[in-house]
């Protein structure tokens, strides 16, 4: 058994295969990973020729995209979305075109690098490949819903490298036994690789069928989080460091105020890549020519690539104040409430239907309700056969146009005027809503694809008496679950506090935008107009 050269503990074959370095040939977990993950962050995806610190030029870990196969590229995404979205699948099964073929899509790069292009019949290849291979990998589920679309992995316990492995060997012994003439069936030898290659026999069992339909799932969030972000003590290393070398970054940046060191982009040319952080520098200051010349370049290069629509960062920032005058005739039970849906919702920006819940928390007790049962028991402290109401649960839901009244007008209140948040409802899959009842407590937003490797973190809220009890914290964590391949960017008021949760999740500031919420902010609002820049790298 092997051990893994980070933490020296075992590495378990089909639970937690690591990567094997290509130069001193030892393996590496992937949560012990200095990034905390693969690039794309796909569950079981260990398909990189990857060189660890120790041995790397740049002593940086290094992953280059082996060449995947069609067979590869779905068990990655079924596997994937099996173990991290089981929410969207119909008992079990995934839609080969709204959930198989659109996750591909989205992370094309991440599964073939840029420089492989699509084909104008991919999505053909993907049914194809799902029937070719349904005799050992797949199954169908034509005979659960009387149609052919939906698929999942025959053995979801089997690891994506693993099947290619007992693929590999099939093909191999095929071979060989034709040569030797022997008259044995495919799926016999199938049937012996894969008792060879896998010991454990709970492995072995096949999928079954859920029933679990359309009920509200209620992921722990928890465990979830533990999953994707590194284990903890992983988590202290990393923000010790990740501390130490803000504050230097910070001191450096703040008590000079310099203008033009300040604006200097921190990293490299890189982030000059894309449209959006053109735009963000242009707003600032203006540019050297060198960086200009840059920018034009990758404008031409960006101009190019195929045309997939841009989104713009600020489109909920209209301050036209358009939106104000629309909002005075509406009642205050309007202004204050949203309901909440008990279909499925389908999400105009992927095609994919969304559950009417993410999550259901009835454990939380935020401040606000523990004030609210106070006064409940006070007031009728002369009624001895007095209880209190039943506490409901917290809804997590996805953004809905009844939504869309309280929470602009939660944004005008708390942010400044003449946010609209309408525009979210185009694309439903990067939003969170947090209800009480009726009550909107809090919201998160991202806008999808405004480069093409970014989103941007628009606004994130938790009503005052409803903060510190984690609602933020499993927003965040819900956006940036969906945003998987793309780094996600936002501004922070420098002196606001949510900068702490950001960092939690590792964002990282990469300069600071002076007066930022000038056209924005009110005068006498006590938040700093100058922001900070911060970029959550995938
Ligand atoms: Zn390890
Ligand atoms: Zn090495």
């Amino acid at each position: 058994m092997e051990n893994c050269k980070y933490c020296r503990a075992n590495i378990e074959d089909c639970v937690d295969e690591g990567l094997k370095c290509s130069m001193c040939q030892s393996h590496v977990h992937i949560r012990c990973l200095n990034r905390g993950a693969v690039p794309g962050g796909l569950n079981g995806d260990i398909f990189f020729t990857f060189t660890c610190q120790e041995c790397s030029d740049s002593k940086t870990e290094t992953f280059v995209r082996d060449k995947l196969s069609w067979l590869q590229v779905i068990v990655l995404v079924l596997y994937h979305l099996n173990t991290k979205s089981p929410g969207l699948a119909r008992k079990g099964f995934f839609h080969w075109r709204f959930h198989i073929a659109t996750f591909i899509d989205k992370n094309w790069e991440i599964l073939f690098t840029k420089y492989v292009k699509k084909k104008k019949s991919w999505t053909g290849t993907v049914a194809g490949t799902l029937s070719h291979f349904s005799v050992y990998f797949f199954l169908s589920g034509t005979s659960v819903f009387k149609e052919q679309a939906w698929w999942t992995l025959k053995y979801p316990k089997i690891s994506p490298f693993l099947i290619t492995k007992i693929y590999n060997a099939l093909m191999a012994e095929k071979v060989k036994s034709k040569a030797d003439k022997q008259i044995i069936s495919d799926i016999e030898i199938f049937n012996r690789l894969l008792k060879a290659n896998v010991s454990d026999e709970e492995m072995l069992k096949p999928f079954i069928l859920s029933e679990t339909e359309s009920t509200p799932s209620t992921p722990e969030i928890s465990s979830d989080v533990i999953d994707i972000l590194p284990s903890p003590s992983q988590i202290r290393k990393n923000t010790k460091e990740k501390d130490n070398k803000d504050l230097t970054k910070r001191k450096s940046i703040l008590p000079t105020m310099d203008n033009k060191k300040l604006l200097k982009i921190s990293s490299s040319s890189d982030s000059l890549s894309d449209d959006f952080t053109a735009r963000c520098l242009n707003q600032s200051e203006p540019l050297e020519e060198q960086q200009l010349e840059n920018i034009l370049k990758h404008r031409k290069l960006e101009e190019k690539k195929e045309t997939v629509k841009l989104l713009d960062p600020y489109c909920h920032f209209n301050t036209s104040l358009n939106n104000i005058s629309r909002m005075k005739g509406v009642s205050m039970k309007i202004k204050l409430l949203g309901g909440i849906r008990k279909d499925l919702i389908l999400s105009p920006y992927s095609g994919i239907y969304l559950k009417p819940y993410i999550r259901r928390d009835a454990e939380c007790f935020p401040h606000w309700l523990k004030i609210m049962a106070e006064i409940q028991l006070v007031t009728n402290k002369s009624n001895p056969k007095y209880t209190l109401p039943a506490r409901g649960p917290l809804d997590y839901t996805y953004v809905q146009p009844e939504h869309i009244p309280a929470i602009n007008c939660l944004c005008n209140q708390f942010f400044w005027p003449g946010i609209d948040l309408t525009e979210s409802l185009q694309y439903p899959d990067f939003s969170c809503v947090v209800m009480y009842r009726k009550l909107i407590v809090g919201f998160a937003f991202l806008v999808p694809n405004v480069s093409h490797t970014e989103s941007y973190l628009s606004f994130i809220f938790t009503r005052p008496g409803w903060r510190n009890v984690g609602i933020a914290k499993f927003m965040l964590y819900h956006l940036i679950q969906t945003s998987l391949g793309k780094d996600i960017i936002l501004h922070v008021s420098i002196n606001n506090p949510a900068l702490f949760l950001y960092q939690k999740f590792g964002f990282k500031v990469e300069k600071v935008v002076l007066d930022f919420y000038d056209k924005y902010f009110r005068d006498n609002i006590k938040e700093s107009k100058n922001a900070f820049y911060c970029r959550l790298e995938r």
